[in-house]
This record gives C-alpha cells, sequence and structure tokens, in this order.
C-alpha cells in the first residue's frame, strides 16, 4: 500500500500529464475510448472492455481550432479540437461526444470532418424527462453507442458486463464522496489543488483503479489528526475549479473548498445509477433521470440554489465561487438564478470567469483578496 503522499502525486502527476496516461493504456495493449464531457455514458466503455478517459482540454496555443470554431467557443472546446487536430489525442479508438449544449453539437460535425482518423460517437440525451418516452428514447441512443463501440472491439458488451461496470461506477462514487467528506477535516493537506487533483484525476485511471488509490488515500488521511483550519470556507459551482493558478490564489487568501458542484467534479457522483429498475441500460437512463443541479440539465423551477445554500450550510461555507466557464452559455443562463437563492439566503458569491488558456491572474487575484474580506 502506498503512502498518503505518494498516491497524492500519482492523481496529480496524471492530471498533469494524461497524455502519459494514455500511452501507458495503449503500451498494456488497451483500446481507449476518449470521452468528451459531460454525463458520457462511461459504464458501455468500460464494460465493453476498454478504457474510457476524459477529456477536458488544457492551455495550449489555439491555431488549427480557429478554422472550425467561432472565438466565442468555450476553452474547453477550443482546446478539444486543437488536440484532436494536432495529433495530441493520437491512439484514442474513438470519442464519444454528448451534445448537451450548442458548442457540444456543432463539436459533433467538427470533429467527424476535422479529425476523420478517430471515429466520433454521438448522443443525445433527453430533456424533457418527465415524459417516460425518455426513458426508452435514451436506451436506443445507448444502443447506438454501443453498436459503435463493437465495431471497435469486434464484438458486443454483455449485459453482464455492464450490471458489474455499473456495480464499479457506484463503488467509486461512493468512495469521492467518502473522500469529499474526510477532506473537510484535513483542509492542511486537501487544499483547493489537492482536492481538484483527486477528483480530476478520475478521467485518466479506470474506475476500480482509482477507486483503489482513493481507498488509500482514505485511509491515509483517517490515520491523521483532525485539523483545525481557521480560515475561511466556500463551495465551487461551475464547469470545472481549473486552472491550478486560481486554486493557488485561494490557498493564498487561506480560502477552503469544502464541497463544490462542479461538473467535472461532485456533480457525476451525487447521483447513483439505481440498484433496480430493469437492465443495465435502462438502469443507466433512470439515473439521468435522476441528476440533478445542472446547468446542462432541463429542471422546472431551477433548484440549483437551494441546492448550493444547503451545500453551504452542510459544510460550514459562507460563501460560493462561481467558476463561470468563459463563453459558456448554459451556465450564463443558471447564474442569475442561483446567486439570487444565495443572497437570499444570506451568502456571499464571487463569480470568476475560468479561461485555461489565461495567463495572467492578477485580476483574479485582486477580487478573490475583496471577496474573502467578506465571507
Ligand atoms: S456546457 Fe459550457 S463548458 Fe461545456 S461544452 Fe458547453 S459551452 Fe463548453
Amino acid at each position: 500500500m502506498a503512502d498518503l503522499q505518494t498516491n497524492l502525486a500519482l492523481l496529480e502527476a496524471a492530471c498533469r500529464n494524461p497524455r502519459a496516461q494514455l500511452d501507458s493504456y495503449l503500451a498494456q495493449g488497451k483500446k481507449v475510448i476518449g470521452c468528451f464531457p459531460a454525463y458520457t455514458p462511461e459504464e458501455l466503455v468500460y464494460a465493453s472492455g476498454m478504457i474510457p478517459m476524459g477529456l477536458w482540454g488544457g492551455h495550449t496555443e489555439l491555431k488549427l481550432a480557429k478554422s472550425y470554431l467561432p472565438a466565442f467557443a468555450c476553452p474547453i472546446m477550443q482546446s478539444n479540437l486543437e488536440f484532436g487536430l494536432n495529433g495530441t489525442y493520437k491512439g484514442l479508438s474513438a470519442v464519444i461526444i454528448p451534445a448537451l449544449c450548442d458548442t457540444l453539437r456543432c463539436m459533433t460535425q467538427n470533429w467527424r470532418f476535422g479529425v476523420p482518423s478517430i471515429p466520433m460517437i454521438p448522443i443525445v440525451y433527453p430533456q424533457n424527462r418527465k415524459s417516460p418516452a425518455s426513458v426508452e428514447y435514451l436506451i436506443s441512443e445507448y444502443e447506438s453507442v454501443l453498436v459503435m463501440l463493437s465495431t471497435i472491439t469486434g464484438q458486443m458488451m454483455s449485459e453482464k458486463a455492464l450490471c458489474d461496470a455499473i456495480d464499479v461506477y457506484n463503488a467509486h462514487n461512493d468512495v469521492i464522496r467518502e473522500f469529499a467528506a474526510l477532506a473537510n477535516d484535513h483542509l492542511d493537506v486537501i487544499t483547493p489543488k489537492v482536492r481538484h487533483a483527486v477528483m480530476k484525476s478520475a478521467f485518466f485511471f479506470s474506475k476500480d483503479q482509482h477507486t483503489a488509490i482513493v481507498k488509500e488515500l482514505i485511509s491515509g488521511l483517517k490515520q491523521l489528526p483532525v485539523y483545525s483550519f481557521t480560515g475561511k470556507k466556500v463551495i465551487l459551482t461551475g464547469i470545472t475549479g481549473e486552472p491550478d493558478e486560481l486554486l493557488d490564489i485561494l490557498a493564498e487568501n487561506e480560502i477552503a473548498v469544502v464541497g463544490d458542484d462542479l461538473a467535472q467534479e461532485m456533480r457525476q457522483y451525487r447521483t447513483d445509477t439505481p440498484e433496480k429498475g430493469g437492465g443495465g441500460l435502462r438502469r443507466l437512463a433512470l439515473q439521468w433521470n435522476s441528476r440533478h443541479g445542472c446547468s446542462l440539465i432541463h429542471e422546472d423551477g431551477k433548484p440549483r440554489g437551494t441546492m448550493l445554500v444547503s451545500l453551504c450550510k452542510e459544510n460550514g461555507a459562507s460563501g460560493v465561487m462561481n467558476c463561470l466557464m468563459k463563453f459558456c452559455d448554459p451556465e450564463e443562463y443558471d447564474q442569475p438564478f442561483f446567486e439570487a437563492d444565495l443572497v437570499a439566503a444570506g451568502y456571499h458569491t464571487l463569480t470568476i470567469e475560468v479561461d485555461t488558456q489565461n495567463t495572467s491572474y492578477e485580476q483574479i487575484r485582486t477580487r478573490v483578496q475583496a471577496f474573502c474580506e467578506m465571507l
């Protein structure tokens, strides 16, 4: 069993260099499927005997992508396409793109024509989830994905493999939730950057491997005395709490992240696939219908604000930092609603524009310092 620091270093290294993770799986003779954010049905890939790997872009000079995407596409998609076009993602057997927003819908076509060497598998999620037809529709979408995956593996996934994969993913959700709760007792070790690395790294490991590593982390943390944190505590909301420079600024100001509602982090872990309800595909469709509080999923009454207020109360946070992905329409639409709910409940909010291509952080530093004084 590796010690706490060794495991943390392993997860941080995977976030710094996902390409090394990809190369390592390819060297083991495994096929890897790139999974665009968010809510890509990784269980189908896992059950098909391949490695699902998250594609969350990164800092790079945008050159080739400019011929395909307008300047007002979000930085994640700009960099994902740039990496596809410049060969960074070479070796992937396919990518899956969930068409959850206008930019992702455009990405399906841009990828198909711009990166023909890596097949693209689209999936459309139903937004009218109150209709029983939504379940049948989503099952048919999953079946289409499976047919395309079977052309890569040469065989169709079995029902048993899918049920096993669902168990693996539910167990992973469980262990991440346990880590998130325990992390709040060890805010000296689990700084905002470290917390983020533990969550994000899940996209670059097979989920059973990641579960094993996080279990060791938990056991290492349990051996430490509870740390009495005297700084300010916040919840993060948005798509991603990146880049690391932003998280370092929080730490500099003695601000801890004690919970999150980020698409890259807890949004994906808070809803398990139900244990009952039919076959594996139906259960996955029911999981989609149970997901909540996310800008990418239609919900009457916009309950995200209420959910954020509860997160603050449960974790002793005095404010919420909205990590607003640049040019992300779904997040922009949600912002006025949840901010109003938070302010009405007496919580402070700060919106920071997240741009992974950013190189200067002085304005952000000043705004975080002012936010810290209000908390
Ligand atoms: S939801 Fe936002 S961040 Fe995600 S792909 Fe769409 S525009 Fe980009």
